[in-house]
């Protein structure tokens, strides 16, 4: 369906004030300091003629849920993006990273690219069908999340409180570059402890050293054959042994020796069977091994209307079909797409530019984001 652009009813530097000021606000997580971030939206959506609420997650936390009412109440389209980032890091910034500083058509702050710029755009989307008086056939709810980059606090207190129950699909803005990303790595993080006993460095004989034993279960699990077929979108699974603690002294034997392992994984791979062979290869080791992180690979078929629909929209907005690939990395989509929720991750921003000093969005494609996502949601749900 054919409709206006952003252009025909908001000024630009509108919408750069409002990405300018959600940059400026710090929501580092931890400890994420989401609520104040969750208000601007719900303040910014009130002033587009759209449903918002604050949802508060406890202390200084919440969530951002606005809402473009559609005709029917038996289905709708989630856009869904965080409201947190990761802390500004160790290296120094030539801008603040709270500044959001313009220079040269970038928006520079910690957030900009991941994600405070497709937050706005999603938002402005729903702003430009309520201005065109469009109402399209389920509601368009923006679920803006606390805690993604941590655990997801937000993304899982919407979906328990029933947040997914009429939605049909979701949309994700991390930055890709508007590439259409349908099916991200799963990621699995084990803690493992082995304990030995203590004994002079004199006398190793009379121990049992904990770190030898962590050796071996780590050289077994580094050799590990993961049985995936390739997939289409994804690298291949991957092993990281992450950290390693042990000992207290030279001359003494440790007795105690912990080792974090991350793992990647693909559609297809099924978590607690890794977990059990695992364990069958610290059978026999005094090793303990622990879950830290579970989230499954998830993938949307590329044949789904969604799918469809982000790439067609892509070449109307854009003149071009949008690259389709797959994400190493995870989102709230871990969280959605095992409830039924087919997903696809697309925003404005550069991936690299995701958790490093001096991160930016080009303002230009917060921009033309906008008039993207609300042909999507036209796309998909239709009037
Ligand atoms: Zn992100």
């Amino acid at each position: 369906m054919s409709f206006g652009s952003w252009r025909d009813h908001f000024a630009e530097e509108e919408i750069v004030e409002a990405l300018r000021e959600l940059v400026r606000l710090d929501t580092s997580n931890p400890p994420g300091n989401e609520r104040q971030a969750a208000e601007v939206l719900c303040d910014i959506a009130a002033k587009l003629g759209l449903d918002a609420e604050r949802v508060p997650l406890g202390d200084r936390r919440a969530n951002a849920v606005i809402r473009l009412r559609g005709r029917r109440r038996d289905t709708a389209l989630l856009f869904n993006g965080h409201l947190d980032t990761v802390p500004p890091g160790e290296a120094e910034w030539t801008f603040g990273p709270h500044s959001a500083d313009l220079v040269d058509g970038r928006l520079y702050g910690r957030g900009a690219s991941d994600m405070k710029g497709g937050l706005i755009s999603m938002l402005y989307a729903m702003g430009l069908l309520r201005q065109e008086g469009i109402v399209p056939a389920g509601d368009i709810i923006l679920a803006a999340t606390a805690g993604e980059e941590v655990d997801s606090l937000g993304a899982r207190s919407f979906a328990r409180d029933g947040g997914l129950e009429k939605v049909a699909a979701a949309v994700i803005a991390e930055p890709t570059g508007m590439d259409v990303v349908v099916a991200e790595k799963g990621v699995l993080w084990l803690e493992l402890e082995s304990r030995g006993k203590t004994a002079h460095g004199s006398r190793p004989d009379l121990g049992v050293n904990a770190i030898t034993g962590m050796m071996e279960v780590l050289v077994k699990l580094q050799g590990y054959q993961f049985t995936s077929d390739p997939h289409p979108h994804l690298t291949p699974p991957t092993l990281n042994i992450g950290t390693i603690r042990g000992g207290v002294k030279t001359n003494v034997v440790p007795d105690r020796c912990v080792a974090t392992v991350d793992l990647r994984t693909v559609p297809g791979m099924d978590h607690g069977m890794l977990l059990e062979d695992f364990r069958a290869l610290t059978s026999g080791a005094d090793v303990s091994i622990e879950v830290l992180n579970d989230r499954p690979p998830v993938e949307t078929p590329q044949d789904h209307p969604l799918v469809v629909a982000a790439v067609e929209s892509g070449r109307e907005v854009f003149g071009k079909r949008p690259v389709v690939r797959g994400a190493a990395y995870y989102t709230d989509a871990s969280v959605f797409a095992p409830e039924g929720i087919p997903f696809v991750i697309v925003g404005p921003g550069l991936e690299e530019m995701a958790h490093q000093p001096d991160e930016y969005v080009s303002v230009a494609s917060v921009l033309e984001a906008i008039d993207y996502y609300a042909h999507l949601a036209m796309r998909f749900l239709g009037t």
